[in-house]
């Protein structure tokens, strides 16, 4: 199976499949859907009733997994999956993509009437974005088992409690330990997602292997000189926050550019006291998102950007106080599942390119229950989190073909360190 005709079907079956899942929405006008939704309901009965189409057994979970199980029941799993939710205005192929490919593959390996030693299990995860809760993953930390209780308490917009919205799911919260894998039962983990970026794009190729996912630090920078009159403080005599401040990013820039393992740092938030036409600004706050796929880089950028900060402040007669909010260890992708996806992309006559993963993803949780590998889909502009999101179907068959290959030269569980 798969010749390039059957990757044009399978990949027009892909889109199909997208479109009608990117129709359930809580509104009609765009694609908005959060977790445990009546929403969210609609679209884990369309994948279950796929699964089912594709010969899968179905079973769902505490948190509202969606698992679909090929294969042996006692044997060691695979598991390839990805998330159902998305964010407010979404695009259609985040997370969907990669739940519609394993479904896919899985159909093409049962019509081709390949058996495996192992099984492999689809999992549709219900909560990657976090956009209703102030917490992401909880799906995938369940299944990978180290879900935290204490999230159960978290609320929505609405005051609404996890604990609540699982009740309301028809879900019992005393289920989330059995939603756990065995970890001596799991073989590894796969995700198919659109690469979220425009780096296939720009190397002309449909697919990626993902080498890490990209660690994480989220700093809060505040800069604070002194107000005056913007009519009659001489120029030489100011201690202005902002400038201090616009230097400090163009640092954060020139440390970003410098570094050799794809770093990218955004200042994505500025906030000027008092904010005014006419007066010298005082104080200034702004936020610096900073990622890598080596954390060793990640925490050298983040020395070198306190150090230029001190400086820049210190030139300018401004105080500085650096605060760090957030911080997220990068997950490397695991190199002899990296070897075979390549492998599998070399058979249908592509070259993967390797590449970090500047976004989360599912497999962040996954990787504390097994070795995790993910593989990129090219999208047009690089464009997602928005409705212009767009993979062609060319490119989504070459990456359900791209599971078949992995799983046909997938013969033994063991895996090489
Ligand atoms: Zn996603």
């Amino acid at each position: 199976m798969t010749t390039p005709s059957d990757f044009a079907a399978l990949g027009a079956r892909a889109a199909a499949m997208i479109e009608e899942l990117g129709a359930l929405s809580q509104t009609p006008e765009h694609l908005t859907r959060f977790f445990l939704t009546p929403e969210h309901r609609r679209a884990a009965d369309l994948v279950a009733r796929w699964m089912r189409e594709a010969g899968l057994e179905v079973s769902e979970d505490a948190l509202g997994t969606v698992r679909g199980h090929w294969g042996p029941v006692d044997a060691p799993r695979l598991l390839i999956g990805s998330h159902i939710d998305t964010v407010a205005n979404a695009g259609k192929y985040d997370g969907c993509m990669g739940v519609v490919a394993g479904i896919l593959a899985l159909d093409a390996i049962n019509r081709a009437g390949l058996t495996r030693p192992y099984g492999i299990d689809i999992l549709a995860f219900g909560d990657e974005e976090g956009t209703r809760f102030p917490t992401t993953l909880s799906s995938s930390a369940a299944v990978a088992g180290y879900f935290s209780p204490a999230n159960l308490e978290l609320r929505d917009a609405d005051g609404i409690s996890l604990r609540e919205a699982m009740v309301a799911y028809g879900k019992n919260p005393d289920d989330i330990p059995a939603a756990a894998y065995d970890p001596n039962r799991v073989i590894a983990y796969i995700e198919a997602h659109i690469e979220q970026g425009p780096v296939l794009e720009a190397e002309g190729e449909p697919l990626g292997v993902v080498s890490a996912i990209a660690g994480a630090s989220r700093l809060s920078v505040t800069v604070t000189g002194e107000a005056g009159h913007a009519g009659t403080v001489p120029m030489r005599m100011r201690h202005d926050a902002l400038l201090g401040a616009a230097e400090m990013a163009l640092a954060v820039e020139r440390i970003a550019k410098a570094d050799a393992h794809g770093m990218v740092a955004t200042v994505g938030r500025v906030h000027v006291e008092p904010g005014s036409i006419n007066v010298i600004p005082s104080r200034v706050v702004f936020t610096v998102d900073l990622r890598s796929g080596s954390d060793i880089s990640r925490r050298e950028a983040l020395t070198r950007f306190e150090r230029e900060a001190h400086r820049i402040a210190d030139l300018r007669g401004l105080g500085v106080v650096i605060s760090a909010f957030h911080e997220v260890a990068t997950v490397p992708c695991y190199r002899d599942l990296q070897l075979r996806l390549r492998n599998a992309v070399a058979d249908l006559g592509h070259r993967a390119v390797t590449m970090p993963s500047g976004a989360g993803h599912d497999g962040q949780a996954m990787s504390r229950l097994c070795p995790i590998g993910m593989l990129f889909v090219r999208c047009k502009g690089g464009i997602s989190h928005n409705p212009a999101e767009y993979a062609s179907p060319e490119d989504m068959g070459l990456a359900v073909a791209a599971l078949v290959r992995f799983i046909e030269r997938f013969q033994l569980p063991q895996l090489a360190a």
